[in-house]
């Protein structure tokens, strides 16, 4: 059984997605943190993140696992360093290549098969698991989505502006839904929730309530 959960940066996907998992007893997938693996590593080695082709190479060559809650890359665990505004942006940039996208939509595939599995992203209830049992599409105002990145960053101790998170949200937001390959919108049949006015014990007693129902 697999259950979507897509929608913006900062809608509350991830936390909501987890915690759904963990009260469901299922595994839990995090894609947006395989496009900033591959971010990571394209910026590690220099490479500038619109050159498609050598971007491709290293998505290719990149060994991404996921073990107890922490994400390793050739070995090396970066669950931390790949929460860096430089890695969201350069994530959002490697997104729209579509041969990066086929790489990963096939390890998603992969890390799904015979699993019980919630998995968050952008494109996970349209493109990934179109038949997926239960399909939800998270929003949030951008200033409220901002706002929840500036609190993430500053318990990591990353000061960083309100006015630069929103223009970057912003600027992510506008890559992901006009991209050419599996753009940023809800499946037909997902269940849309606006998050900016409750809390995550409520959104996620909300997602187990229509998954159960
Ligand atoms: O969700 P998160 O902000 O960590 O994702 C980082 C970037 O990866 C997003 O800005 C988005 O462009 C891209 N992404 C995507 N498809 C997914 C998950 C993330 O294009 N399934």
């Amino acid at each position: 059984m697999i259950i979507t959960i897509d929608g913006p940066a900062g809608s509350g996907k991830s936390t909501a997605a987890r915690l759904l998992a963990e009260r469901l007893g299922f595994e839990f997938l995090n894609t947006g943190a395989m496009y900033r693996a591959i971010a990571f590593r394209v910026l590690a080695q220099g490479i500038d993140p619109s050159d498609d082709e050598r971007v491709v190479q290293c998505a290719e060559s990149a060994a991404i696992r996921f073990e107890k809650g922490r994400l390793t890359l050739d070995g090396d665990d970066i669950t931390d360093a790949i929460q860096s505004e430089s890695v969201s942006l350069a994530a959002s940039q490697v997104a729209v290549n579509p041969a990066v996208r086929e790489v990963l939509v096939g390890l998603q595939r992969r890390a799904a098969e015979g699993k019980r599995m919630v998995s968050e992203g952008r494109d996970q209830g349209t493109v990934v698991f179109p038949g997926a049992e239960a399909k939800f599409f998270l929003t949030a105002t951008a200033e409220c989505r901002a706002r929840r990145r500036q609190a993430e960053l500053a318990q990591r101790g990353e000061e960083v502006e309100f006015e630069s998170l929103l223009a970057t949200i912003r600027e992510r937001d506008e890559r992901d839904v006009s991209r050419a390959v599996a753009p940023l919108v809800p499946a037909d049949d997902a269940v849309e929730i606006d998050t900016s006015e409750i809390t995550v014990a409520e959104l996620v007693d909300q997602l187990a309530t229509c998954v159960r129902d």
